[in-house]
């Protein structure tokens, strides 16, 4: 029995052990290709649900490996969030926004507002709001055409210093919003003091609404909720007619989702576009 303990305890310090190598050998590979530019960032669509219009996209990182291929974001975000390597990522996606963003403005394509996703760990650190007015200058890019967006989740560490960043982010003319709403646990109280432009309702809300009548009156609260305390709502991971019909009849503003279109790379993304400019 002894010898059996040992060797459950030697397996288990050598699941730790892979484990940690696997971390610093993907920390060292995304080092790597933030400095070999080998991250794109892709365009999903964002549309008006009473239009059909495209408002808007949301920028979702990317990253291929020569060796391991198709690395999702929900891999190397962690990992990025736990080395540090957070901030640069967001700083090249910010940048990446503001510089496609304005060359689409000055090849004339429509006015749309580029979302982007922001990590608890560049929200909390005291200098964003000087660093995306310094991007927005250096580019042109129209800081009302700029979204942030923030998860609840990093919303509940410092509230006072999140209703300050956010007072001083808003203030610049940058819009706001909350994503994967109804994930958390933020109050009323707090959300109605939040500086907020956009809610997005979590893809979860979302699956549930063709579901049962319990599921789709909780989305329908969720839409209500948002328009009360004042904010756009949009629906994330829309994949059917029918989810967006419902969405439709609980007059939930925008939507996003695979219904529409993927994420797409930039270029593809310019055609749609273009081709929805055309009609
Ligand atoms: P998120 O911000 O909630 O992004 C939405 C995710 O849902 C994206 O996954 C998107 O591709 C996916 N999605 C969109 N429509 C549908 C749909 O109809 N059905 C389904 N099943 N999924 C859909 P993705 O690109 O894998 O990103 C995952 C998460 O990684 C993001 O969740 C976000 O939290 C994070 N992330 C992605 N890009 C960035 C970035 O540039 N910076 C930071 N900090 N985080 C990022
Ligand atoms: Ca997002
Ligand atoms: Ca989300
Ligand atoms: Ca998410």
């Amino acid at each position: 029995a002894k010898a059996d303990g040992r060797n459950t305890y030697s397996y288990y310090t050598d699941q730790l052990t892979a484990m940690a190598r696997e971390r610093l050998i993907l920390e060292a590979k995304l080092r790597h290709a933030l400095k070999h530019e080998q991250l794109e960032c892709y365009y999903q669509a964002q549309i008006n649900l009473t239009t059909n219009q495209i408002i808007g996209a949301e920028l979702l990182i990317r990253w291929f490996d020569a060796e391991r291929g198709y690395i999702a974001p929900d891999q190397f975000i962690p990992v990025a969030e736990s080395c540090g390597l957070i901030q640069e990522i967001g700083q090249f996606v910010l940048k990446q926004a503001c510089t496609q963003g304005q060359a689409w403005l000055k090849q004339g394509l429509p006015q749309i507002r580029l979302a982007v996703n922001v990590s608890t760990h560049q929200f909390s650190k005291g200098d964003l709001q000087q660093h995306v007015s310094r991007v927005l200058q250096q580019t042109g890019f129209p800081a009302q055409l700029l979204e942030l967006e923030v998860t609840e989740s990093a919303l509940m560490e410092d509230k006072d210093r999140v209703i300050h960043t956010m007072q001083q982010l808003r203030a610049a003319g940058i819009r706001l919003a909350i994503d994967d709403f109804g994930t958390g646990y933020s109050s009323l109280a707090y959300l109605q003091q939040l500086p907020l432009d956009v809610l997005k309702v979590d893809r979860r809300f979302i699956d549930r609404i063709t579901d049962n009548e319990d599921d789709r009156q909780i989305s329908r609260a969720i839409i209500e909720l948002g328009h009360t305390l004042r904010f756009e709502v949009l629906a994330e991971g829309v994949e059917t007619a029918e989810q967006l019909a419902l969405l439709k009849d609980m007059a939930c503003d925008y939507y996003q989702g695979y219904y529409y279109s993927k994420p797409l790379p930039a270029e593809a993304f310019r055609q749609l576009l273009l081709a929805q400019s055309a009609m």
